[in-house]
């Protein structure tokens, strides 16, 4: 049989900590049979330090850049050609910020194998006047591939200190879940598959907004009960919302590491979590810091998911409504609200935000 040659498509903190859990499995003796050892992973070139960037990941196989110190293993092959990258690969990662991802698949298109799969890991969906998508339908609909996603309390630089986590993968067909399994489990990395890709997904989506309001009540020096409200208010909400744009998620992916476990995670050491909480410290402090401004100064050349934030300028005087705009979740009225209405605001939302 041949074997499997997996290419990682992204380079970023959790692309980084990814390729090395993957890198590992492939180096391993007993998989030599099943696997290329090689990964073959594409880094959009940059210049650190007077150096191009995959210069200094093949010779020192660290990223110094987005995960300085982490070895991803010398197997790891840094390609700043995309099609490079994926060439002959029979599995496609997906790890890079959800606005790239167009773009590199409208690349991609005509030069993979009809017979590859992929998976994403990309917390986050594409939004576009005629409704959002997922980026796992994007890739399928582009590529012409089965796309499960892998979602799950995930935060990078822990996974790559080999840090014990969960994950789950959300699958249409089992069998290449179970290929994927192997591909990604570590002794500390287990995965739980799950055949609800579209729940799981909308789970690494929407919880990055709940982490912006656990964060805008840390700032203005809110504990945790406040936090926890807003938490178990977003997770209700996380789950209604997602049910009322797919009607197929099921309620029990919300209790799998994409759900729950990820947004916990998310609200105490996630990146959205921390720009929303320095938003509204700098703002009460009396000096004000635009969202773009500080995922520049905060993120180290890191993206925040939530895009539309980023690029609207928020005025300072959204800050007043902050309190309240944070509790929404628990008094608005959408216990009440149907699925109907619910997709609608759905769609009403998403058609104003940025493509
Ligand atoms: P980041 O915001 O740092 O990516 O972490 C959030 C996350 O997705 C953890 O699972």
């Amino acid at each position: 049989l041949p074997r499997h040659r997996v290419a990682m498509i992204g380079s970023g903190a959790w692309a980084c900590a990814a390729v090395k859990l993957i890198a590992e499995n492939m180096a391993a003796a007993e998989a030599a049979d099943k696997f290329v050892s090689e990964v073959r992973m594409y880094v959009h070139e940059e210049e650190v330090g007077g150096r191009k960037l995959t210069d200094l990941i093949n010779e020192s196989h660290v990223n110094e850049k987005y995960m300085p110190g982490c070895f991803l293993g010398a197997n790891v092959v840094a390609c700043s050609d995309l099609l490079e990258a994926a060439k002959d690969a029979s599995v496609l990662v997906f790890c890079a910020p959800h606005q790239f991802i167009h773009r590199m698949v409208k690349t991609l298109a005509g030069h993979v194998s009809k017979d590859a799969i992929a998976i994403s890991l990309t917390k986050g969906m594409r939004v576009r006047p005629e409704g959002p998508q997922l980026i796992s339908e994007l890739i399928r609909k582009e590529l012409g591939l089965d796309c499960s996603v892998l979602m799950g309390a995930n935060i990078a630089a822990d996974i790559a200190k080999g840090e014990l986590s969960e994950a789950t993968i959300g699958y249409n067909v089992l069998q290449n879940a179970q290929l994927l399994k192997d591909i990604f489990e570590r002794p500390s990395f287990y995965t739980t598959l799950v055949p609800d890709p579209v729940g799981a997904e909308m789970c690494g989506t929407l919880k990055n907004i709940v982490a912006l309001a656990a964060g805008f009540v840390e700032g203005m020096g809110y504990g945790p009960n406040t936090k926890a409200a807003i938490m178990r208010a977003g997770l209700n909400e996380m789950r209604r919302f997602a049910k009322a744009l797919y009607p197929t998620v099921r309620d029990e992916t919300f209790f799998e590491s994409c759900g729950v476990a990820d947004l916990i995670a998310t609200c105490y050491g996630g990146r959205n979590r921390l720009v929303a909480k320095e938003f509204v410290a700098a703002e009460l402090a009396g000096a004000p810091a635009s969202f773009a401004e500080l995922e520049v100064k905060l993120l180290n050349g890191q993206k925040l998911q939530v895009n539309r934030i980023v690029n609207q300028q928020l005025p300072a005087s959204a800050v007043v409504g902050y309190r309240d705009a944070a509790l929404l979740p628990m008094h608005s009225s959408a216990d009440h609200q149907s699925s109907d209405d619910l997709r609608s605001l759905a769609l009403a939302s998403s058609a104003q935000m940025e493509p």
